[in-house]
């Protein structure tokens, strides 16, 4: 059998670049190598960015009206064909098809988003700012503009960054995660059919010698990044000491307070669902439940249940409520947890790694599989606590109280999500405003924001100033410029030498 090679989108063309190197792509479910992926050399990355900055002056002169009706045709054509992506984010991913549906839906919010673009980039103005002038600002579109994505999110996250770029007419080159690598190219084909002239959006295959190309090239005006935090801090500091603007969005730490007033099997639904859907594997997982006072006695019987009774089975099942760790190395990490957890005196209820492909289904016992984890009585000292394991792992920590619970969130390194149930109107209003987290949920486990609000966190889970998407992402893939504008009729005689003012 000939193994598929998947390569680079330049240009508005497939490529496949002068790089030899490849890396393989897995379906997780069953551990086969279903394809190589081209990984770009620095004179790929070189190529593709040429291409981004022919196309950037037509496309920037193209009316925001005109770009809205790209955006409108690609919406039709994402429509049509949100089946076959998500099914492509399962067969590489390994997420069940129904969470992959949600994602390919959520990515297509942003694109929605955008379409609104001409109302986004109206500018102020002001008449008479003095006698016979008028000011008025407008934003204006960068450049050649990368987007930089994990393999958790292979359709949202880009999403979350090139629509926006390109509505505000910047040109775009993506470097998706190799792990899976498919639907970025799609997405570029989708475009395509849209009618995008090619060259707006340019998609390079990669790893880090891709990323460093992009981070030095003096064209590239900003960098947007979604990963983890060791290389977001990366590529933040890099982007910033070559001159580019920077977002990167790095890794998590989310909790979730359980107030002793909460409904416990809401709760306990909330936890399972944000825990161990997608493996664990979101940014915006729950992988802490802080549990206060009597909640730990009561809700654990509770938790042990569910999360014995997992539905852990290939994606492509509907029945399926999680599916496989996306690869081997990731599979050794968690399990690496799960066995620190236990050595540091965490109480290990459920173990996910007797957990065997075989229960899956048919063909799955090569696959990269482990059932949920559960850790009580975790302590802040121990490294489950303190690291982010990104996997099907909860640890929970008990608490005597609300204030406990608010100053253990607030020492954590990271600050991406967190969640408070309770049905006390006064201790929500004071967690949303205490917390030192970007995104707050008051009885929503995952409070990702809606399109046209902005996603970031703080702390470590953000380097740089502006969130993803939403207005946040208009201005950063905008610069603003003031204009100030008199009329012969109006300017006096002689040269001014003091500084001007109001007449
Ligand atoms: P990762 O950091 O390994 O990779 C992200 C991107 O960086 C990929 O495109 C990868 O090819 C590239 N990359 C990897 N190593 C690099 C290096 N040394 N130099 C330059 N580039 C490099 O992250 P991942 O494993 O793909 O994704 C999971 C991580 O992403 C988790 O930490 C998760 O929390 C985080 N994440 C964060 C958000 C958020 O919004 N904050 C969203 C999704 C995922």
């Amino acid at each position: 059998m000939t193994i598929a090679s998947i390569q680079h989108f330049i240009a508005g063309q497939h490529a496949a670049g002068v790089s030899t190197r490849t890396q393989p792509v897995y379906n997780p479910a069953t551990g086969a190598v279903t394809a190589n992926v081209s990984l770009a050399s620095s004179d790929d990355v070189n190529v593709a960015v040429a291409a981004a900055q022919k196309a950037f002056p037509a496309w920037a002169d193209t009316s925001p009206l005109r770009r809205a009706r790209v955006m409108f045709k690609f919406l039709e054509l994402l429509n049509k064909h949100k089946d076959d992506l998500a099914r492509m984010i399962t067969a590489e991913h390994g997420k069940v098809f129904t969470d992959a549906q949600g994602e390919v839906t959520r990515g297509i919010e942003i694109v929605e988003f955008a379409t609104g673009i001409p109302q986004l980039l109206k500018g102020d103005y002001t008449e008479q700012v003095s006698t016979g002038i008028d000011n008025w600002t407008m934003r204006q579109p960068l450049g050649v503009v990368a987007g930089i994505t994990p393999f958790n999110f292979p359709v949202m996250v880009p999403m979350w960054m090139f629509p926006v770029a390109i509505a505000t007419g910047n040109t775009f080159v993506l470097k998706p995660s190799p792990i899976d690598p498919t639907p970025a190219l799609f997405m570029a084909d989708l475009l395509k059919q849209a009618g995008l002239p090619d060259g707006v959006f340019n998609v390079v295959q990669g790893d880090k010698e891709a990323v460093d190309a992009l981070l030095v090239h003096p064209d590239v005006k900003a960098i947007s990044f979604v990963g983890s935090t060791p290389i977001a801090n990366y590529i933040y500091e890099t982007g910033a000491h070559h001159g580019k603007r920077v977002q990167a969005l790095g890794g998590a730490k989310n909790h979730m307070v359980v107030m002793p007033d909460a409904d416990i099997d809401q709760a306990v639904d909330a936890l399972i669902g944000a825990a161990y859907g997608s493996a664990g594997e979101r940014c915006m997982a729950i992988s802490v439940a802080v549990l206060v006072g009597d909640v730990g006695d009561r809700i654990m019987p509770k938790l042990i249940e569910r999360t014995k009774t997992l539905k852990v089975l290939n994606g492509t099942n509907l029945a399926a409520e999680m599916g496989p760790i996306v690869t081997d190395i990731a599979h050794k990490r968690i399990t690496g947890y799960i066995e620190q957890g236990a050595k540091e005196g965490a109480q290990l209820l459920v173990d996910g790694r007797v957990f065997d492909g075989k229960q899956a289904g048919e063909g799955c016992g090569n696959g990269f599989w482990m059932g949920g984890t559960l850790f009580d009585h975790v302590t802040p000292e121990m490294r489950i606590y303190k690291e982010e394991i990104f996997g099907p792992v909860l640890s929970c920590v008990r608490v005597a109280d609300f204030a406990q619970a608010v100053t253990l969130i607030n020492a954590h390194e990271f600050g991406n999500g967190v969640s408070c149930f309770t049905r006390d109107g006064g201790v929500a209003r004071e967690f949303a405003r205490r917390i030192q987290v970007g995104m707050v949920g008051i009885n929503v486990p995952i409070p990702v924001p809606m399109a046209w609000h902005g996603f970031g966190g703080w702390k470590k889970s953000l380097f740089g100033d502006m969130h993803a998407y939403g207005e946040e992402g208009v201005r950063f893939y905008t610069k603003q410029k003031s204009v100030m504008q008199r009329w012969p009729d109006s300017i006096g005689k002689g040269a001014e030498f003091a500084m001007p003012t109001s007449k």
